[in-house]
This record gives structure tokens, C-alpha cells and sequence, in this order.
């Protein structure tokens, strides 16, 4: 039997990067996957997303880039090659990952793990003894009676990833971040999007400010949209709402949330990442596969949001609508008083800082480098830094970190 001080089922970034950190202590690691490693994030989520994102952003910038002084002949798009180079970036950056580990002196198996004791793990018919376990095996895409996947017409998070070519309409279930970065990736690509929201408003989990505002970006995006609506019934390709309209896509994205991969939970077993059903985002899995293994703290309280796309929007701590009236102070800086905005033709959107007792205790932005902004702003949270001091740095000019430092002004 081979004896471990660690082993990690599940190599997305909540495993490869428990892996990764026990090691560098000096830890023997063996980490399953049963699957190519780099998990979803890498594989089907964060890093493919934001491949195809960048194609469509640009196809959308070039065809509207006479504004900056530039002509070019007839833009045409291969959809092909997009989807080749989200492949390639995912494969160099599995290559990385997979060099690390080796470098680490982790073993990987490549195999379908089960855990049958907190110190034992059993893959390929064999039994691997360990001191301790981390499990992080992630989750899939949820699926609801009604919005069952056939992977043809009714696809999930996963099917959208492949597509051979770009559908001319598309109806999108659900305006979480998955949602929302793939309507402003169709939009850009000139796809008929719609998106259906039970809840009152596009980006439920976002400031009520944030989320007025992505719903007029929308419309000037061409993006149509239904919020307190649902889905009744889909019957021969016809889709039938709550409020009685019917819609005829070409096909449907469900992204209405992901589901914990079933696993027996064993006691003195440490579940992180998707997984655990808490937070589903890559960083904080990195973050607890850290904290797990090197006992660094973290602050579950302040785990930063973003959705990309154009604007970006991130957002950490406090909502507006979670504070009583009256308990707090607001200050908002519009993007368009920027000088950098207007160089880079990119004045839409604000920056919204809550506080209370002279500490800034939310942040929410709709901004170019918004997931680059959120981080400045969560340093000072996270440290307790009061605003006065924050009003003794320096922020460079022209940014758009400089609508920070406006908005510490605007404060009484
Ligand atoms: C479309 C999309 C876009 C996303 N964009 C972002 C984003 O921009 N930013 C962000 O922070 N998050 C994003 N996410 C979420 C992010 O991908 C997940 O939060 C993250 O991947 C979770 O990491 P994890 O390590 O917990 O699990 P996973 O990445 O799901 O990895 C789990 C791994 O475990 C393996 N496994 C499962 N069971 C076993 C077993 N029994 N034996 C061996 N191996 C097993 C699986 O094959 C998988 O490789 C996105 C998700 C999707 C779907």
C-alpha cells in the first residue's frame, strides 16, 4: 500500500492548488482526477469563457473602430477559429498546471477516486493510504424538471462551449454571471439574444444599482431581456413565459446554476470549492485550498464578484439593499468623469462606495478594469484602512483607479 501525507481528489483549482501548496511545505502528495486536470474552471468555465468573450470583443471593436481613426475592408469572423483558439489557451494552460505538479513532485492518477476512510482512498483497484484528505470534486450544471439538457436544443453551460457555428437566435435561462458574459458574447457577435430572470432584476446577487444599469447597458447592447419571468413549458421548439409570450430561438442556454457533485461526507475529510456548495468561484476555492493547507486566513465575508464583458462589473462586501436607511453613507463616481474613459471611449458606468464609521464597507463598479479596481478597494476593507488615510495615496493619472480616489472625496 502507498503511504501519503496528503491526497486531493478533484485536480480543478480548489485540487491542483492544495496540491500545489502542500507540497512547497514539503508534503508527500498523491491527486486524482479522473478527468483532464484544471477541473471546470479551466476545462469549461472561467478560462474558455473568457477566451471566446475576447474574440467577440474584439470582432465588435473592430467593426466599430472608424471612431479611433482606423478603416479596415470587410470584417469577417471564422467561429471555427474561435473556438480553436479558446481550445489552444486551455491546453497551454493545462501543459502549466500539469508541469507545476510534476515539478512539485505530486503524483497525479488519472482515475475516478473514492474515499472510504478519512485517512484511505481507493482508484484503479488500488488502496492509497493518506494522513488527510481533500476533496474537490466540484459540481455540474443544474438541471430542472422542465429544462432537461438534450445538449441540442436545450443546452448546457458545457454544449455552449462547442458550438460548430454561431446560432442566429439564442433565448438565455437565467442572468447570474454565466448568463449575463454569455448574452454580451452572442450580443457581440451579432446573435439575436434574449434572457429570461425570475427574479426582479438582470444579476440578482448584485447591488440594486448595479444591476439597473447592466439592464440599460443591455438595451443599448441590443441584448432583450425579461426579469420575474419564467419558463412555463417548451413544446416543439416553441418557448412559452410566465407572462403568456412565446419565443421561437434557435437554441436555449440554461444557466440557472450548478449543482455539488454528490459525495458521502466522511468526518475528518476537508470539502472544498464547488463541492462544498458555498461559494462557486475558482478564486475561492484556490483560497480555502490555500487557507487548508498553509492555515493563511481568509475572510469569507470578502470574496470579490466579477462578470466580464463590457463594462466589466465586480463588486465585494455590503449591497445597498442589505443596509437600514439611514446607517450609511454613498458616494458615486461616474466612469464619464474620467479622462482615460474618454481616451479609451469607455464611459459607461460608475464607481459606488458604501461606509459606515469612516470605513468603506461595499463596492460596486460597472467599469473597464472593474476586476483589476475591486482588488485596491478590498485591500483597504479587508485591512480596516479609514478613508482619511486612503485619501493620502497617490493613485497615477489617467486611470480609472482614479474614480476611487474621486469617490473618497464625495464623502462628508
Ligand atoms: C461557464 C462558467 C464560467 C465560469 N466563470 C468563472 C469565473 O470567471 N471566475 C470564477 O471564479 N469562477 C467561474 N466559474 C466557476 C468555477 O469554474 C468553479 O467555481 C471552479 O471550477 C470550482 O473549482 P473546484 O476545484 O471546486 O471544482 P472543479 O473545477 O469543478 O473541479 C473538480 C474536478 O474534480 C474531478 N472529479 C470529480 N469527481 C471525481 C472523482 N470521484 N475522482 C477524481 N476526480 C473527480 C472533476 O473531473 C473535475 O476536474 C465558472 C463556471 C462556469 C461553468
Amino acid at each position: 500500500m502507498q503511504e501519503y501525507d496528503l491526497g486531493v481528489i478533484g485536480a480543478g483549482p480548489g485540487g491542483y492548488t492544495a496540491a500545489l501548496f502542500a507540497a512547497a511545505q514539503g508534503q508527500k502528495v498523491v491527486l486524482f482526477e479522473k478527468n483532464l486536470i484544471g477541473g471546470v474552471c479551466l476545462n469549461k468555465g472561467c478560462i474558455p469563457t473568457k477566451s471566446i468573450l475576447y474574440s467577440s470583443e474584439i470582432y465588435k471593436k473592430i467593426q466599430n473602430c472608424s471612431e479611433f481613426g482606423i478603416s479596415t475592408g470587410e470584417v469577417t469572423l471564422d467561429y471555427s477559429k474561435v473556438i480553436e483558439r479558446k481550445n489552444k489557451t486551455i491546453e497551454k494552460l493545462r501543459k502549466g498546471i500539469e508541469l507545476a505538479l510534476k515539478n512539485a513532485k505530486v503524483q497525479t492518477v488519472n482515475s475516478e477516486a473514492k474515499i472510504k476512510s478519512s485517512t484511505e482512498i481507493l482508484a484503479n483497484n488500488e488502496t492509497y493510504k493518506v494522513k488527510q484528505i481533500i476533496c474537490a470534486t466540484g459540481s455540474t450544471p443544474k438541471e430542472i424538471k422542465g429544462l432537461e439538457f438534450d445538449h441540442k436544443f436545450i443546452l448546457s453551460s458545457d454544449d455552449i462551449l462547442n458550438l460548430e457555428k454561431l446560432p442566429k437566435s439564442i433565448l438565455i435561462i437565467g442572468s447570474g454571471a454565466i448568463g449575463t458574459e454569455w448574452a454580451r458574447i452572442f450580443a457581440n457577435f451579432g446573435t439575436d439574444t434574449t434572457v429570461v430572470e425570475a427574479a426582479p432584476h438582470i444579476l440578482p446577487s448584485a447591488d440594486i444599482e448595479v444591476s439597473k444599469r447592466v439592464e440599460r447597458i443591455f438595451k443599448t447592447q441590443k441584448i432583450k431581456f425579461y426579469t420575474q419571468t419564467s419558463v412555463e413549458k417548451i413544446e416543439n421548439k416553441t418557448v412559452t413565459l410566465s407572462n403568456g409570450e412565446t419565443l421561437e430561438p434557435e437554441i436555449i442556454l440554461a444557466a440557472i446554476g450548478r449543482t455539488p457533485n454528490k459525495v458521502e461526507k466522511i468526518e475528518g475529510v476537508e470539502y472544498i470549492g464547488d463541492v462544498a456548495g458555498e461559494i462557486q468561484l475558482a478564486h475561492y476555492a484556490m483560497k480555502q485550498a490555500i487557507q487548508k493547507t498553509t492555515n493563511i486566513p481568509m475572510r469569507k465575508d470578502l470574496i470579490p464578484s466579477v462578470v466580464y464583458g463590457t463594462p466589466e462589473i465586480a463588486w465585494i462586501g455590503k449591497r445597498e439593499q442589505d443596509l437600514e436607511p439611514n446607517t450609511y453613507q454613498k458616494s458615486l463616481t461616474l466612469i464619464s468623469s474620467l479622462g482615460k474613459a474618454h481616451c479609451d471611449s469607455e464611459t459607461e458606468g460608475f464607481i459606488k462606495l458604501l461606509s459606515q464609521n469612516g470605513e468603506i464597507i461595499g463596492a460596486h463598479i460597472v467599469s473597464a478594469e472593474a476586476s483589476a479596481l475591486i482588488t485596491q478597494i478590498l485591500i483597504a476593507i479587508q485591512n480596516n484602512i479609514p478613508i482619511e488615510k486612503l485619501k493620502e495615496i497617490c493613485f497615477a493619472h489617467p486611470t480609472y483607479s482614479e474614480g476611487i480616489f474621486d469617490s473618497l472625496f464625495k464623502f462628508k
